[in-house]
């Protein structure tokens, strides 16, 4: 069963990761929690191209494909191995983030965007993604270090993501569980459960 969480930064998504992986390992299923970028030792390197505002003048396409050779390694590496042998694996971002940062927020064509990640994940999609939306004045308030790269865009680059990871969830609610992040964090890890009940083996 492979999980993907998702949402904007300051939206709480590795709070839930954790919270979740306890709840799951406890019924006894072996988790594999994992994130997007930086998972594998290329990935780290990537991670760290990518977020550097050094990388400030990065140009957006590039950006895109970097994001992209971050998942292959990554779904080839990790997710895939883990879900071979039976392992529930839980994603901190996946191929929606990708869709609505460098799709949405860059400006590039989300079909686009879309595509280069079904070709780097060989068409490897969640069972379930959780969306964690949440207003990015709010979760600006949350950013506890110095803001990376993408975290110091203006506020109108949050606004397009949010709408982007809003508009992949209306298209397909039996794939997506939107849960309001400006709730505590003990409630959304409840209704997640909830939704994972009936999904889970
Ligand atoms: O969630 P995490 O803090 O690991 O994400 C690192 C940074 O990378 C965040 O600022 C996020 O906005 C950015 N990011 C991105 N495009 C992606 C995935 C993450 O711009 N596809």
């Amino acid at each position: 069963f492979f999980l993907a969480l998702e949402g904007g930064d300051g939206a709480g998504k590795s709070t839930q990761v954790e919270a979740l992986a306890d709840w799951i390992r406890a019924k006894g299923h072996e988790v594999v929690v994992t994130r997007e970028p930086g998972a594998t030792p290329v990935g780290k390197r990537l991670r760290s191209i990518l977020l550097d505002v050094a990388s400030a003048g990065l140009s957006n396409r590039a950006e895109a494909l970097l994001y992209a050779a971050d998942r292959a390694e990554h779904v080839d590496s990790v997710v895939r191995p883990a879900l071979e042998r039976g392992a529930i694996v839980i994603s901190d971002r996946y191929i929606d983030s990708s869709v609505a940062y460098q799709g949405a927020g860059r400006d590039l064509a989300p079909t686009e965007i879309a595509r280069i990640s079904r070709w780097a994940t060989s068409g490897l999609v969640p069972h379930l993604t959780v969306l964690l939306d949440v207003d990015p004045q709010t979760a600006r308030e949350r950013f506890t270090e110095a803001p990376d790269r993408l975290e110091s865009e203006p506020a109108e680059f949050h606004e397009r993501v949010r709408s982007g990871f809003l508009t992949l969830a209306a298209a397909d609610p039996t794939r997506y569980l939107v849960v309001d992040a400006g709730q505590e964090p003990e409630a959304i890890t409840t209704v997640v459960r909830h939704r994972l009940d009936r999904l889970l083996p």
